[in-house]
Formats: C-alpha cells, structure tokens, sequence
C-alpha cells in the first residue's frame, strides 16, 4: 500500500491523515495530498480494469479495502471535434465533455472522494458554498452515503437545474445574500465550529477526484499528454487538479509531457488572469464578480496559488473573455458539434479562438478543451439566447411556407 500525508504547499507542515484540516494552522497555505511514488505500482495504473473514477484507485488516498461512495462518475468521451476545428482554424482539436457525469458536471469526481473520505473520518454531516454545480453533485453524494447534507447558494445566482438537483436530493438549500465569496466564508467557519465536514474544493481531497480528468485524456490519447489542455476557470480546484494529475503520470514516467495548462475566466471575473498578466504570485480579489457564466463568477478564487503554478510551470497562459464571446462559442458547439454545454463551459472554446486569433497558440498543436457542465443546468440562459418555438396551425401547407 502506498503512503500519504498531508501537505502545506507553503511552509510544508504536515497533517495525518486522520486531521480534518482544510488549510494549513500555522500558516494559512492550501494544502496537498503527498504520495509516496517509490510505493506506487505503475501497471496497476496502465493496466487498471473498469472505468471512472475508481480505476485509478493506485493513485487515490485510499486502503485497497475502501469501498467507494460511487455514482459511475467519470469516464465521459473524449471527442475528436474535426467541425469545429475547421471554424476555428486548428487541426487537431479534442473536447471532453465532463458534462456527461451523473450529475452533469465534472464535481462528482472529486465528490466521489470527499465523501468517501467524509465516511472514513465518520463526519455528522457535509455542507459547501456553491455557485450550483458542487451543491448539486454534494446533495447526490450526501443522499448515496446517508449523511445531513447543507449547501449555500448566493441568491438568485444559480442556474435553475442546479438548485432543482439540490433541492430533490435532500440537501437543506440556503439562498445567501452575498456573492459566492461570502458564502464560501460562512460556510467555512459554519464547519469549524458545528463539526461538519467541508467540501468545496478547498478540500484538498476532492481534487484528488478531479485529478482524475488527466489520466483519462492521456489514456485515451495512447497515454500521452496533449500539448495543450484549455478549461475555464473559477475557484481554480480542476486547473490545479489536472496539472497535478499530469504532473504525477510524468513523474511514474507514464507519459513524459505535461500539457500546457491554459485557464480562462470571464471578463467580469479574472483575478487569475490579471495576477498572471502582471507576473504576481497572488491575486488581488474582484468585489463584484459579473458574468453569465455563474460557475465560474468568483472574485477570490480559493485555489489561485495552485492554479498560478500550474499555469506557469507548464508553460501555458491565462486569459479572459467577454460573455458574448462565451455565449457565441456555447451555439457554435452545440451546433457544429452536438456537445450541449452550460455558459462557463463554452468559456474553454471561447478562450481557445481568442488565443489563436492573438497567435498565443499555434494552429497545428493538439488541443484539448474540457467542457465541465452540461448544457441543461442553465435552461433559461438557452431560452435567452435561442429563438423561440413557432407557433403553427396542424397544416402541412402552412407549416411547409415556415421551413428555412
Ligand atoms: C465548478 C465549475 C467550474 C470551475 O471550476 P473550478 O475548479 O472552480 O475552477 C467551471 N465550470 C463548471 C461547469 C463548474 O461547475
Ligand atoms: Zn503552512
């Protein structure tokens, strides 16, 4: 069995596994999961059996002998998007639409191992702040483990399907007045103090989960890294995630790449971006976050440390772009690719033709775009942006006349 402590990746104090610990005590760093990779046995990985998630239990934080809280997350396709590329001017362009998840987007990978940590450190309850799309898969997770499940919404900010999943799953839904940020922080010192157990991706094991989205792509490219890996950026937990999924399938010499890791945020949320543009180790938080793309309408991203490593340690880029940009990306691959995505999702395909067209990426690299929500957590930003249903008499003549 491979060992693994917990890790500060500031000052590098260490936590045993046993400590529900969020941030590092001594000095406030985000922490990591730290592995023992003498110990961990790499045809295990390479030549793992089933799908999802759990195949790559070799690298998860976990006994042999855990028995997985698991809704068959993970596993989604890994599309060739030959159209799409055409109209953007690319040649080798590949989307993995993390949309297909149980719960349709890509949080039930990390929630399969935060609660399935929640039941091993025999947690009361679990509760996150969200901007819909962890409340959503929390609620599923909380319902299959049988544990109290509470979630916060910054009101009327959340797409409808999300609220809809929390809400039918059991979880008690508090509507906040505040952003995102402020419900982040209640929620953090709600758990400190009633013993809950927090899972928003500050949680450093619910991006072990995540991580999982690397090993995915390479194994399906013929375990290789692609040159470029695009997705959009909120809390900054999945970019963190799959550079460190990358990073260990080098360091087992599985692959021997790491993508660039190239983040976008919306025009009305990017403290990343600016922190990147202006050489800073640290961001400056936005006071008022303001996109469309509500997944990732977050002025202080929690894991911007990490995300800002992985960006530039790989090489790659950050950059933002405007809600018409995102919204005219979400049409076009909904229609020259039948991928439905949600807003912030379309934010990877946006960002994708922004940097071609700057000349920040190479037209002959191989790219891949994840897509993390699926298309039917917004409904009413379709019904916006879509012409509507005509109305017409039950007449073939008539109906004929209305054909474009
Ligand atoms: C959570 C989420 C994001 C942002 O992910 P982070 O890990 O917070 O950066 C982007 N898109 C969708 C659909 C999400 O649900
Ligand atoms: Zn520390």
């Amino acid at each position: 069995m491979k060992e693994y402590e917990v890790e500060c990746i500031r000052c590098g104090a260490r936590y045993s596994k046993a400590d529900v610990v969020y941030t590092c005590r001594k000095c406030g760093g985000l922490l990591d999961i730290k592995y023992d990779y003498s110990e961990v046995d790499v045809e295990r990985i390479v030549k793992a059996q089933g799908e999802g998630v759990w195949k790559y239990r070799e690298l998860l934080p976990f006994d042999d002998g855990t028995k997985p809280i698991t809704i068959h997350e993970g596993n989604t396709p890994l599309y060739r998007c030959d159209r799409l590329a055409k109209a953007i001017g690319v040649a080798d362009l590949w989307v993995k639409h993390e949309g297909l998840n149980p719960s349709g987007s890509f949080k039930d990978r990390g929630m399969t191992v935060g609660v399935t940590k929640a039941v091993e450190l025999s947690v009361k309850g679990v509760a996150c702040a969200s901007t819909g799309n962890t409340s959503a898969s929390l609620a599923i997770f909380a319902a299959k483990a049988g544990f109290p499940c509470y979630v916060l919404l910054p009101k009327g900010k959340v797409a409808l399907g999300k609220v809809a999943q929390a809400m039918m799953h059991g979880a008690q839904v508090f509507s906040l007045r505040g952003n995102f940020d402020d419900a982040l922080r209640v929620v953090r010192v709600l758990c400190e103090e009633e013993s809950l157990y927090l899972l928003n991706s500050v949680n450093p094991y619910r991006l072990e989960g995540q991580k999982t989205i690397a090993f995915e792509v390479a194994e399906k490219l013929g375990w290789e890294a692609p040159y470029r890996l695009i997705l959009p950026v909120g809390n900054a937990g999945n970019i963190s995630a799959i550079f460190k999924g990358f990073l260990e399938l080098k360091t087992l010499g599985i692959t021997d790449a790491i993508p660039r890791m190239t983040g976008i945020q919306a025009a009305g949320a990017k403290p990343i971006v600016n922190a990147f543009k202006e050489d800073k180790a640290e961001i400056t938080p936005e006071e008022k976050p303001e996109t469309i793309a509500s997944a990732i309408r977050i002025g202080n991203p929690v894991n911007a440390a990490k995300a800002l490593v992985a960006i530039r340690e790989s090489g790659g880029v950050a950059e933002s772009v405007t809600d018409e940009e995102i919204t005219k990306a979400q049409l076009e691959l909904a229609r020259l690719e039948g991928v439905g995505v949600e807003p912030a999702s379309a934010a990877s395909i946006a960002g994708l033709k922004k940097l071609v067209e700057m000349g920040a990426i190479e037209r002959d690299e191989r790219i891949v775009c994840i897509t993390t929500g699926h298309l039917l957590k917004d409904p009413e930003r379709v019904i916006e942006i879509c012409e509507p249903p005509k109305e017409v008499e039950a007449d073939v003549n008539m109906l004929r006349k209305m054909l474009k």
